[in-house]
């Protein structure tokens, strides 16, 4: 097929089917025009299987899409701590994706869990904006490597579903730029994403698809970026809006009379051609890439890829407690199997991802012929206890050396379009673990469920096996992992509280009146828990394994560095147990000198090394100059300061294994203009201050200076020096004047003289 000319197109347009272009064919493909040779392209959601739909369309994951393979979901792959999974991933459904003539997959989603009660955290990565960024980069790079392109959603803080479509998250430029962008931002630069879909909810009151400091100052001045924005489904208000902030494809297809107003647009003035011509230019390029990439004649082996999506949740399967090495099982061990959830696992979450899959294979179908039996225990479309069930599961685990119990959210508890409305677990579901531990001391819970749940009961049990919602393949990977068949490997990407109001987003989720205020700032996650030195049930990061790691050798490539260069880190990992595994190193960086409020640690790097018993490997990371920085609002960038970094090695954000200080040099200013009420401190903020304070304050002393300062420093005590340095820091430029050392006027001439160049 002759592919049509980007630019030859374009000049042959019609003001017509230009505004034609910026909308939608239909639900799920672009504008043709025939005159032009410019096909329809298609584009499905995503994230985490191919919803690809060929009856009647809609976007809540409601009417039947074709038979395919669902993969574990976002917050399961994030726990693997390892981009080459998420390449993967990518790349199978990029496969997926030609043989089916799609173009365009809706995802990944790279929103912040800025609460655990968003409904649709389970199609998002993480808390940690580094973590996530660095694996939508890899599905990205995995999908787009098959010619499909991906489409990061939802651009941006889309972090709650109340008020979906209306609502307006309020934060400050810091926040926004330190935790709020940089998934985004990583997808742009490293992952290359070619698409990136706009929120439905405004920020600070302006609306993500009408948002000009977003699309286009942000997104294409600031970070460059070269591919097309796409709204999400149904999200304008004003069309002709959209384009000038640099919108350029409406889904899905125009309603009524936006073709129109576009073209009223231009012919008023209102939007100028060369506007409407550049979001012209970038669908077209879309559709022309689209077409140049497209593998006619893929063949997808969708048995082979449910295998794959089995071996991936083995991956990313969390071991969160093994009290008395519970687990594994032993082949011989009589074990019962109860709940639901082993027979009918969940797996997924509900929606626009929503896949239709023919088969998900359970535990207990998995363990077939091992000397497992089975009680249901509960009913999951219910919350309140089944005695009958109940007291069956109770018989079942007393007879057997090992309960399992599979338990965590039912469908109506976490999905898109609504919020939870709790942390907890169903009642039903959390008496019959407290029922089952009262007669049987070895029970371990096989959690299913998005986001992180309330476990009164985690003291009670001896093991917990957190699957999260593992894609069709979750039961064989979650007998693999209980039987030792496997070694579980996966870290959390969010920190699970020990209640719902620990979350520092508590007091403020999910707003008022559509609008609702981060007012924690960059402090989410455990950035908060760990500043607040809170308990959590288990830490960002953490994860057990069936053998043990060992660390040491903690080197860097230099003894200081100079802002901009980089740092390379190096460690030794060893497995110091019988059996092979594999560890998620994690790489923190604090700044404890820091003269803004900065988290204790931010991740920064991360590995996944694989490790036979006994063997030892070499881990580097290399840090670019983001990973000290800072984001600051007055000069509207990232800032590195001068003072020391903390470097930490650990296994998790609260099992720091190795820890070392390295000093940072950087000659960034603040633009600063000195007032009266400028503090002393404040001097050293500059060279002519730091001049000026070392002049004054650090001169050598005169005999009487000296004697009068000992004098009064024994009359205030011990620590009193440290006192006189503090409040002497702290006073403004203006004490030189009403402490009779300076004339006004003279203290006035000495801050004008500290701003001139
Ligand atoms: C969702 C998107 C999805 C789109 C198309 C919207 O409601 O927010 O994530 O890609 O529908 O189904």
């Amino acid at each position: 097929m002759k592919i049509f000319d980007v630019e030859e197109t374009l000049a042959q347009m019609t003001l017509e089917e230009k505004a034609q272009m910026c909308s939608g064919r239909d639900f799920w493909c672009t504008q043709d025009i025939e005159r032009l040779g410019i096909p329809k392209v298609m584009m499905c959601d995503g994230p985490n299987g191919l919803r690809k739909q060929e009856g009647e369309a809609d976007h809540l994951g409601i009417n039947a899409s074709i038979e395919t393979v669902c993969y574990p979901t976002a917050s399961a792959m994030a726990s693997s701590f390892d981009a080459d999974i998420l390449r993967e991933l990518g790349e199978n459904l990029g496969e997926e994706c030609q043989a089916e003539n799609v173009a365009m997959l809706l995802g990944p989603g790279v929103n912040m869990k800025r609460s655990p009660l968003c409904g649709r955290n389970f199609e998002y990565f993480s808390e940690d904006p580094y973590l996530a960024g660095k694996l939508a980069s890899a599905y990205i790079q995995g999908l787009q490597s098959k010619g499909v392109a991906a489409c990061v959603k939802h651009f941006a803080c889309n972090d709650q579903e109340s008020f979906r479509l209306s609502g307006s998250s309020n934060l400050d430029e810091r926040a926004l730029h330190e935790t709020y962008l940089p998934a985004f931002e990583m997808s742009v630069n490293e992952g290359k994403t070619r698409s990136i879909m706009n929120a439905y909810n405004a920020i600070n009151g302006t609306f993500c698809a009408e948002n000009k400091e977003l699309l286009t100052e942000i997104l294409r001045d600031d970070w460059g970026y070269q591919g097309f924005v796409v709204t999400d489904w149904g999200a304008v208000k004003d069309r002709v809006d959209g384009i000038l902030a640099g919108c350029d494809l409406e889904m899905p297809g125009a309603t009524e009379g936006k073709t129109e107003s576009i073209v009223k647009a231009v012919e008023s003035g209102r939007l100028p051609q060369e506007k409407l011509n550049q979001a012209v230019r970038n669908v077209l390029t879309f559709v022309h890439d689209a077409l140049s990439q497209r593998q006619e004649g893929t063949v997808f082996d969708r048995k082979a890829a449910l295998e794959k999506a089995a071996e991936m949740e083995a991956e990313c399967a969390i071991l969160l407690k093994n009290k008395d090495r519970i687990l594994p099982l032993r082949r011989e061990t009589k074990v019962a199997f109860i709940g639901e959830y082993a027979q009918e696992p969940r797996y997924q979450g509900s929606g626009s991802s929503h896949i239709n899959v023919k088969h998900a294979i359970s535990a207990l179908e998995y363990v077939c012929g091992r000397n497992v039996t089975f009680a249901k225990g509960y009913e999951s479309r219910k919350t309140q206890v089944d005695a009958a069930l109940q007291e069956e599961a109770i018989q079942a685990a007393r007879e057997a050396d090992t309960a399992v119990i599979f338990a965590g959210l039912p469908d109506s508890f976490e999905t898109e379009g609504a919020d939870r409305e709790t942390m907890s677990m169903p009642e039903n579901q959390n008496a019959l673990i407290a029922a089952v531990c009262a007669v049987q001391p070895n029970t371990v819970v096989v959690l299913h469920g998005g986001a992180p749940m309330e476990m009164p009961w985690l003291p009670i049990v001896k093991g917990v096996l957190l699957m999260y919602l593992g894609g069709a393949g979750v039961g064989k990977a979650t007998a693999e992992l209980l039987y030792g068949e496997k070694n579980p490997s996966g870290k959390l990407a969010e920190t699970w509280p020990v209640k719902v109001s620990d979350n520092p987003s508590w007091l403020n989720f999910p707003g008022e009146n559509g609008i609702v205020e981060y007012r924690e700032g960059i402090f989410i996650g455990y950035r908060y828990y760990d500043k607040k030195e809170m308990a959590v049930n288990f830490s960002f990061g953490h994860g057990l394994s069936y053998t043990d790691f060992a660390y040491s050798d903690l080197t860097f490539d230099k003894t200081s560095v100079v802002d901009p260069e980089t740092l390379t880190v190096s460690c030794k990992v060893r497995n110091t147990g019988k059996r092979a595994g594999k560890e998620a190193v994690q790489l923190y960086v604090g700044i404890p000198g820091s003269r803004v409020r900065r988290p204790i640690r931010e991740l920064k790097a991360f590995a996944k090394v694989s490790l036979e018993a006994g063997e030892e490997k070499t881990v580097s990371f290399t840090l670019d100059r983001r990973a000290f920085a800072y984001y600051e609002p007055k000069i509207h960038d990232w800032f590195v300061e001068n003072t020391d970094a903390v470097i930490e090695i650990g296994s998790s954000s609260r099992d720091i294994r190795l820890k070392a200080s390295i000093p940072v040099t950087s000659d960034q200013t603040l633009p600063l203009r000195y007032t009266r009420y400028s503090t002393i401190a404040d001097l050293l903020l500059t060279k002519k201050g730091t001049a000026l304070f070392n002049q004054m304050f650090r001169r050598p002393k005169s005999e009487e200076e000296l004697k009068a300062q000992a004098e009064s420093d024994a009359a205030m005590g011990d620590g009193a020096e440290k006192m006189r340095e503090k409040m002497m820091m702290e006073m403004p430029l203006n004490a030189f004047y009403s402490y009779g050392m300076m004339t006004e006027e003279q203290m006035l001439g000495l801050v004008e003289s500290l701003n001139q160049e």
